[in-house]
């Protein structure tokens, strides 16, 4: 039972690649990974690839300070640090998205804040916070590539959903692949919404209050709104279901 439920998580990996690349939300970089639902102390994530070209023969395995465990020689992502770091601070999350969604970088050099503008981007929570690499580690590549900078992201994430990176990209931590999938296509989208809001009220935007953005994001987590999109995005990238 463990390893069919385990499966099945892995292809939704897979899945959750496909689907990112498709929206924009991951390009030829950028990555998902899952925890191990067999060891909470690993987690599971593709190989050095582009997102749109990953499969089940990909994927590594990693202990939270970036050690493959199985002896695979084949090169890791060289940012894997963020998702260690995010594993091993929130037993909650299982699943962690990297992304450089392109809308939302205006959000992480402006001091504008990310705030959900319409219903479905609920998930993203009220509350933004802007991770800078500088602040702890001066001038680098940007590049989250050692156990201390994954932990500072993560302590920046604190208990949220979705972290932004100055000059670089988010993360997106959640419970299941259709959550983190969901956030993640709808955080893009309002940014370009947010961004045309901004234009349009010369600066004065009506953002879903603190109740509002809960109470969807709490609907957006069921099993009734999740999977429909789920599905959808699922046949959109050329699979027909999840099992
Ligand atoms: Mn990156």
């Amino acid at each position: 039972m463990a390893n069919r439920a385990k499966d099945k998580l892995l292809r939704q990996l897979v899945m959750a690649n496909r689907i990112f690349a498709q929206h924009g939300v991951l390009d030829a970089f950028g990555h998902v990974s899952v925890r191990d639902p067999e060891d909470p102390a690993r987690f599971v994530m593709s190989r050095s690839l582009a997102p749109n070209l990953v499969t089940e023969d990909d994927l590594l395995t990693f202990d939270l300070q970036g050690n493959e465990l199985n002896g695979d020689t084949r090169r890791p992502y060289g940012e894997r640090f963020i998702h260690g770091g995010i594993f091993e601070a929130r037993p909650d999350v299982q699943v962690v998205c990297h992304n450089h969604s392109p809308s939302i970088i205006p959000f992480g050099v402006t001091g504008v804040p990310l705030k959900p503008i319409f219903h479905m981007a609920s998930l993203i929570g009220t509350d933004i916070p802007v991770w800078d690499i500088a602040q702890e580690f001066g001038d680098t590549d940007m590049l989250v590539t050692s156990v201390p900078m994954g932990r500072s992201l993560a302590r920046t994430l604190g208990p949220r959903r979705v972290a932004l990176m100055r000059g670089h990209g988010s993360v997106i931590a959640g419970a299941a692949v259709p959550e983190v999938v969901m956030a993640g296509i709808y955080m893009e989208q309002n940014a370009q919404l947010q961004t045309m809001a901004h234009l349009l009220g010369a600066g004065q935007v009506r953002y879903l209050s603190d109740a509002e953005a809960r109470l969807m994001g709490q609907r957006c987590s069921e099993p009734l709104t999740s999977e429909r999109a789920w599905e959808a995005w699922c046949i959109e990238a050329g699979f027909p279901n999840d099992r």
